[in-house]
């Protein structure tokens, strides 16, 4: 089963695979890197996870990193440790790909520095993403297998930092002492890091032979994917769901679900078009109703309404099977609540995503209002605990989208969620 983000990330996909995470064997991620954040919520505890999947906050479940991810190992094993200092049982159970990129200290210099310089910002999170990515596509990055030699590493390494330090020079940048520093770091992480590597797609057809179940776990949004997304505002990865079996090791026909998952509104974080986006006033409500703060970078996320255009398209280009709507009590509150059936533009009415991101820009979403519930959804667990507003508009939702609502989730924690199938 895949889990994919629908919108811009920060759908509380993190939850979702929490929730799911139960009934599975295996829990991977199949691509991005430390720029993603889920925050789970266990009991009173909270979570920030960037890179190792929230299946590890339950007991014996296998987690892995895929080769579609960008390792930062630094942050990985700061955040493993951080696992193991409250007390969670992360020995031997997490796999990282022998054929994952590394995100070395070099690529998170020349990613704030390529922003600075860039005439579009994108609204990246500084995190070296993009660079690791440009030079795995350039084929001059370095895997986790390249870890096993040391003196090769180094070369490769040595040879990264001494490019790096000449497209820092062409920026007009100051050499950074601190390269050399982190890279002594990284050599020290390099025995740890072997021992956890592994073939995740070897691993993934295993444990699918033996009947386990598998969860691929998607991090931002398909708004957010290299081609499907509102491009150049998109991550440097593709986030839907056909890049899990690349980015695990497995063939497409071992995939039998996709669950998106969606927000019962909209946010982005980071510029580029959201045609649904809130006047300053209401933006502001809803940022503070719903914590719309990112978990990675702290940064406020822009709101608008539930945008159906964007969803239809995400429910096509990930082949959903189902759809998991999140934060919905976030609206209890609300007198009304809209949804975008379709966009305004200068050559008439559109009903498909465009691929025009710039006309995206300028698009009048055609809103259709339906009578909010204004009584606390927190509490049900079941449809018919929700009240009849509210069950309208999730029909709605469904009905625009095209996919079968499976879960309804009513809250941060693990207990607040309405199964449907
Ligand atoms: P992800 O990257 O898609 O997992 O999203 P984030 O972790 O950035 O955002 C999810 C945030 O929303 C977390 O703080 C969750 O605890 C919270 N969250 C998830 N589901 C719900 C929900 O149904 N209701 C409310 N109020 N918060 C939720």
């Amino acid at each position: 089963m895949v889990v994919v983000g629908c919108q811009w990330g920060d759908e509380g996909k993190g939850k979702i695979v929490d929730v799911l995470a139960e009934e599975v064997d295996v829990v991977a991620r199949y691509q991005g890197g430390a720029n993603a954040g889920h925050t789970v919520h266990v009991g009173d505890d909270e979570f920030i996870l960037h890179q190792i999947p929230s299946g590890i906050l339950h007991p014996a479940k296998r987690c892995l990193l895929g080769n579609g991810v960008v390792l930062d190992l630094i942050q990985f094993f700061e955040e493993y440790d951080a696992l193991l200092r409250r007390g969670i049982e992360v020995e031997g159970r997490v796999g990282v790909s022998r054929r994952a990129h590394l995100l070395l200290p070099y690529h998170r210099v020349l990613d704030r520095a390529l922003e600075d310089e860039a005439a579009d910002k994108i609204g990246t999170t500084g995190r070296g993403i993009g660079p690791a990515y440009e030079d795995k596509a350039g084929r001059r990055g370095i895997r986790v297998a390249d870890l096993e030699d040391e003196d090769r590493f180094r070369e490769l390494v040595a040879r990264g930092v001494a490019r790096a330090r000449g497209r820092l020079v062409e920026l007009g940048r100051e050499e950074d002492d601190d390269l050399d520093q982190a890279v002594e770091k990284v050599a020290r992480l390099r025995e740890r890091l072997l021992a956890l590597s592994t073939d995740t797609g070897r691993e993934v057809d295993l444990a699918l032979a033996r009947d386990q179940r598998v969860l691929l776990e998607g991090a931002q949004g398909t708004a957010l994917d290299l081609d499907h997304g509102t491009y150049p505002y998109v991550t440097s990865s593709n986030t839907t769901a056909a890049a899990a079996a690349t980015g695990i090791g497995v063939g497409p026909t071992r995939i039998r679900s996709v669950l998106g998952v969606v927000k019962a509104y909209t946010t982005r974080v980071g510029n580029g078009p959201l045609p649904t986006e809130f006047d300053p006033e209401m933006d502001e409500r809803m940022r503070e109703l719903g914590g719309e703060f990112g978990a990675t970078t702290g940064r406020p996320r822009r709101c608008g309404w539930f945008d159906a255009v964007l969803a239809r398209h995400a429910a096509r280009v990930n082949g959903l099977t189902g759809l998991a709507v999140t934060k919905l009590d976030v609206l209890d509150s609300l007198p009304e609540v809209s949804v975008a059936t379709g966009y305004r533009t200068p050559a008439g009415v559109v009903e498909e995503f465009p691929a025009d991101t710039w006309g995206l820009e300028s698009v009048e979403p055609i809103l259709e209002t339906h009578e909010g519930w204004e009584v606390p959804t927190t509490g049900a667990r079941s449809l018919e605990d929700l009240p009849r507003n509210a069950r309208r508009y999730l029909d709605r939702i469904q009905e625009l989208t095209g996919a079968p609502i499976e879960m309804v989730s009513v809250g941060t924690r693990r207990s607040q969620i309405v199964r449907v199938a």
